[in-house]
C-alpha cells in the first residue's frame, strides 16, 4: 500500500475544501471498497477525507411524498428502514441481496453508487487494463470474461457495474444529490453511472471534487408488484451473472406502468424504455414479458466465455416480471 495522509472532516465546508485542495484524494466511507482496491495498489490515493462525521445519515420523508436516504445511511439501514420496506420494497430487496450482513452495515449509499468493477485484471496490476492504466489494453476481451458485459461495451472495456443497490434505484427513477465548488446539483440515476466509450477510467458523471449527498426516492414506490432477482454462482456473497430490478403497476390484469432494469450485463446499471413501452396496455402474460425480455437483450454481443449471458438475462427478465406480477417477491 502507498502512503498517505488522513483527515477526518468535521463538516461539508471542510470536505469540500479537502477535495478540491489535494488533487489525487478521495473520500473515504465504509471503506470496504476503497481499502481493499489500496490494499491491491490499484487505487493509490495521496489523501484519505473521512466523511463519517458529516450528518448524512438520515432518511426523511419529502414533501412531495418521496424519500430521502443520506449518503452516510448504511445499506443495512436503508434496507431495514420501516418506510423503505413499505414504500419501496424493492430497494430493501436488492440491498439484501448484495455482499454480506458485515459488509452491508459498514457499506454506505454513496459508496455503494461509486463502488468499482470487480473485472479480476482490474485488480491485477500484473496484466494491462485500461480501466486502470487508459491506454495499455483490455485484457478480459481475449481472456476469462466469464462475468463481463454483454450490452454498451466499448473496443476499451468490458467491465459491468457490479452494485446490486443502483439496480433498484435506476429502476425506481431516483435521483442522486451531490455538492461540490459550484454549489449543488442533482443527477437521474440513469445519467450517474457511464458506459465506457473511450474513457473506461471514468465510471461516473460525478466530478472530481463533488461529494454525493443524498439519493432522493419519487414518490412511487410500486409496493404492489415488484421483484428483484440476483442469478448469481452461489446463493451468497456472489456478484450478479445477471440481476432484474422489475416493477409494474397492474390494474385488473392490465400493465400501467412497467419498469425493468438489469445489472451485471452492462458498465451501467441497464434500463430500455422501448420494452417498457411495450408492456403498458398489455396483460401481464409470459408472452408480453418474454416480448420485453427480446426487446432489452436485442442488442447484446457476448465474448467467448459469456455468451450464455444473453439467454440467462432474457429468462431472467420474464422470471422477475412474472413474481413481480404475482408479487411471488424473493430473489
Ligand atoms: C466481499 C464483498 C462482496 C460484495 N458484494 C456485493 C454485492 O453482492 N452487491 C453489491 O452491490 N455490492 C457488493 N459489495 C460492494 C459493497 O456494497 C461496496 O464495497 C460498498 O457499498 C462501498 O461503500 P463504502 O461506504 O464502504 O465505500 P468506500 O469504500 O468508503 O468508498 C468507495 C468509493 O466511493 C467514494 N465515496 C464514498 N462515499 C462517497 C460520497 N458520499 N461522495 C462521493 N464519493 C464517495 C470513495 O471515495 C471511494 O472511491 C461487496 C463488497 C465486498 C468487499
Ligand atoms: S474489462 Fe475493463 S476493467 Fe476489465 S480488463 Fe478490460 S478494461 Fe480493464
Amino acid at each position: 500500500m502507498n502512503r498517505f495522509s488522513y483527515i477526518r472532516a468535521e463538516d461539508m465546508t471542510s470536505a469540500l475544501r479537502e477535495i478540491a485542495s489535494a488533487p489525487g484524494a478521495r473520500f473515504i466511507a465504509g471503506g470496504t471498497n476503497l481499502i481493499d482496491l489500496m490494499k491491491e495498489n490499484v487505487e493509490k490515493p495521496g489523501r484519505l477525507i473521512d466523511i463519517t462525521r458529516l450528518a448524512l445519515r438520515r432518511i426523511q420523508s419529502l414533501a412531495d411524498g418521496g424519500l430521502r436516504i443520506g449518503a452516510l445511511a448504511t445499506n443495512s439501514g436503508v434496507a431495514y428502514d420501516q418506510e423503505v420496506e413499505r414504500r419501496y420494497p424493492l430497494l430493501a430487496q436488492a440491498i439484501l441481496a448484495g455482499a454480506s450482513a458485515q459488509l452491508r452495515n459498514m457499506a454506505t449509499v454513496g459508496g455503494n453508487l461509486m463502488q468499482r468493477t470487480r473485472c479480476s485484471y482490474f485488480y491485477d496490476t500484473a496484466t494491462p487494463c485500461n480501466k486502470r492504466e487508459p491506454g495499455t489494453r483490455c485484457s478480459a476481451r481475449e481472456g476469462f470474461n466469464r462475468g463481463h458485459a454483454i450490452l454498451g461495451t466499448s473496443a476499451q472495456c468490458i467491465a459491468v457495474h457490479p452494485s446490486d443497490m443502483c439496480v433498484a434505484l435506476l429502476a425506481l427513477d431516483a435521483v442522486v444529490r451531490v455538492s461540490g465548488p459550484d454549489g449543488e446539483r442533482t443527477i437521474p440515476m440513469a445519467e450517474f453511472h457511464r458506459l465506457p466509450g473511450d474513457t473506461p477510467h471514468t465510471d461516473t458523471n460525478l466530478g472530481a471534487a463533488e461529494l454525493i449527498t443524498a439519493i432522493d426516492l419519487p414518490a412511487e414506490g410500486f409496493p404492489r408488484h415488484f421483484a428483484y432477482l440476483k442469478v448469481r454462482d452461489r446463493a451468497s456473497y456472489a456478484f450478479a451473472l445477471v440481476s432484474v430490478a422489475a416493477a409494474l403497476d397492474i390494474e385488473q390484469g392490465t400493465i400501467g406502468r412497467a419498469r425493468i432494469a438489469l445489472g451485471g450485463v452492462a458498465h451501467k446499471p441497464w434500463r430500455d424504455p422501448q420494452a417498457e413501452a411495450l408492456l403498458q396496455g398489455r396483460s401481464a402474460t409470459a408472452e408480453s414479458f418474454a416480448q420485453a425480455a427480446e426487446v432489452v437483450l436485442r442488442g447484446a454481443q457476448g465474448f467467448e466465455h459469456n455468451r450464455f449471458k444473453i439467454e440467462l438475462a432474457k429468462h431472467a427478465v420474464v422470471r422477475a416480471l412474472s413474481r413481480a406480477a404475482t408479487r411471488e417477491g424473493a430473489a
